[in-house]
């Protein structure tokens, strides 16, 4: 087994698609945003971020442990968006691989420098938040 396969069992092993059901009754009131990310690119070490391709998110694997998702910010700013997918670092994110391919984050993502856009990453889809655009420390529960 090459270890790009391994990798990709792993992937389809530690993160189980959701159920069908899941948000079902949701798609049939609102249509869906446009798939951003087709797919989840697995790469050994961080690409540049000249290397970094709109659209694209990628998994940095080493020691076959997620580590980092990277990707270009969605909103188009072209800064490049670093979450660390390790448990013991706070905060960290769940990268997973939907059914379809495409990759779904655990929590949000909400930039505390530059666009300061709030999204969810759900299917490959974004699903910008109603705040987006303002400070994490100006939200009104805080
Ligand atoms: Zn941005």
């Amino acid at each position: 087994m090459s270890i790009l396969n391994r990798i990709t069992a792993w992937l389809s092993a530690a993160f189980a698609p959701p159920p069908a059901h899941d948000h079902g009754a949701q798609r049939a009131l609102e249509p869906e945003a446009p798939v951003h990310f087709t797919a989840i690119t697995v790469v050994g070490k961080p690409p540049g971020n000249e290397n970094t391709v709109p659209g694209q998110l990628y998994c940095v694997m080493t020691a076959n442990q997620p580590k980092w998702a990277l990707f270009k910010c969605p909103c188009g700013c072209e800064s490049v968006v670093t979450l660390s997918l390790q448990p013991m670092h706070r905060p960290h994110w769940r990268l997973t691989r939907t059914h379809s391919g495409r990759p779904m984050l655990y929590p949000s993502v909400w930039r505390d420098q530059g666009c300061l856009s709030h999204f969810w990453v759900r299917d490959g889809r974004i699903a910008w938040c109603y705040d987006t655009g303002t400070h994490p420390e100006l939200r009104g529960y805080s």
